[in-house]
């Protein structure tokens, strides 16, 4: 054991963090980053001004407190979102991880429970430990799908305080049906279950894919979180929020730090989401790039999944831990999610996902 480590070992850490390593992926400065589901497209310029003669103003009030109940920001995001929703909807954090955590420090705790269904995001089981939640993996089938009925018996089977439903679910990408939701929503019942449908990836789905917001009204323990970090392309500015009942933000009100949104990430989420048709812009273009990688790993053999997100999970590699390696001496980062035979990248600009495609091509022809 090195020096460092034994350190910590000797000060008096919570058992759960005992031995772990901090969560991330690796933050390596190559060209072509295509690791961690970021909008690889520079922001806007009309964006870009606007966020910095907002920023600006709101520098000259940074000796008072930002205002606590961010109410500007909630009315806009109501407003981005529709769906008839109001301020009173909505709630909001730095990152929707954030958002997460808050959702079970106000719901999970000692001697309860959350169900997730792996794979899926990895930061559930770590909020879990983090807030002395005891985590219960579901199952899914063979193909990573998961059905109405059988996601509702097993729901029905644990009785979970809280369910985490991905959709488009990372790492593989493919978004769930309603039914889903709604049979989950259905089998919690009997356990007050507070369901959380994560939709980090909603705005890249194909065309049609209905949004679980749609299932809010009448459903006081549903949440559907969203973010800014991915189809916003504004990951650094670390704003991620939710829909629900207003009793659900009574309850994060509990739970939240004062004044946890920051003036300065008031002002920055308040100026995009003046400019949301030129933020959005990209999305089409990368929603491309997606179907095109799709297409190409197929032709060259590989198994991609179905993906209404922005990136794309696939199997079918003999040596996922040579073709990462192999892609990263090249300049491209892509992101080994340590499931067997699959690797997952992010569809960047047109030049990127070329970039990626060729040299993964090469890797393949060369035998690995
Ligand atoms: C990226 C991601 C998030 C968003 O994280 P932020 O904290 O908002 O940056 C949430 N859920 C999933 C599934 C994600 O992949």
């Amino acid at each position: 054991m090195n020096e460092r480590l034994e350190r910590l070992s000797n000060l008096p850490l919570r058992d759960n963090l005992k031995g772990l390593a901090p969560y991330g992926a690796p933050q390596i400065d190559v060209p072509i980053q295509l690791n961690v589901n970021e909008n690889t497209h520079p922001l806007p310029a009309e964006v870009l001004e606007a966020i910095g003669i907002e920023v600006a103003v709101a520098a000259t009030g940074l000796n008072r407190y930002p205002d606590r109940e961010f109410t500007e920001l909630r009315t806009r995001l109501a407003g981005y979102l529709g769906h008839g929703l109001t301020a009173e909807n909505i709630w909001a954090g730095n990152g929707s991880n954030e958002v997460l955590q808050q959702i079970l420090q106000a719901f999970g705790g000692p001697g309860r429970t959350v169900m997730g269904f792996p794979p899926t995001y990895s930061m559930y089981p770590l909020l879990a430990s983090g807030t002395d939640t005891t985590y219960v993996a579901g199952i899914r089938e063979a193909d990573f799908q998961l059905s109405a009925a059988e996601a509702a018996r097993q729901v029905r089977e644990v009785g979970p305080d809280i369910v985490f439903l991905c959709s488009p679910n990372n790492p593989t990408g493919t978004a769930l049906r309603l039914d889903v939701v709604e049979a989950v929503y259905a089998a919690g019942m009997a356990s007050n279950t507070v369901v959380i449908v994560d939709e980090a990836y909603a705005e890249f789905a194909h065309n049609g894919t209905a949004s679980a917001l749609t299932l809010l009204p009448g459903r006081e323990r549903l949440i559907v979180s969203r973010t800014m970090s991915k189809a916003f392309a504004l990951a650094g500015a670390r704003l991620g929020y939710l829909a629900a009942a207003p009793e659900v933000t009574d309850a994060l009100r509990l739970v939240r730090l004062p004044y946890h949104l920051s003036a300065v990430t008031q002002a920055t989420a308040n100026a995009a989401l003046k400019h949301v048709g030129a933020l959005l812009a990209n999305v089409e273009a990368i929603k491309g790039q997606r179907d095109r990688i799709v297409d190409e790993l197929t032709r060259m053999g590989l198994k991609p999944a179905s993906s209404d997100s922005n990136f794309v999970f696939f199997g079918g590699l003999k040596d996922p831990q040579a073709i990462w390696s192999g892609l990263l001496e090249a300049g491209v980062i892509i992101r080994d999610v340590g499931i067997p035979g699959h690797l997952r990248v992010t569809a960047g600009t047109e030049p990127e996902t070329t970039a990626f495609l060729t040299r993964l091509e090469e890797l393949l022809a060369s035998g690995l």
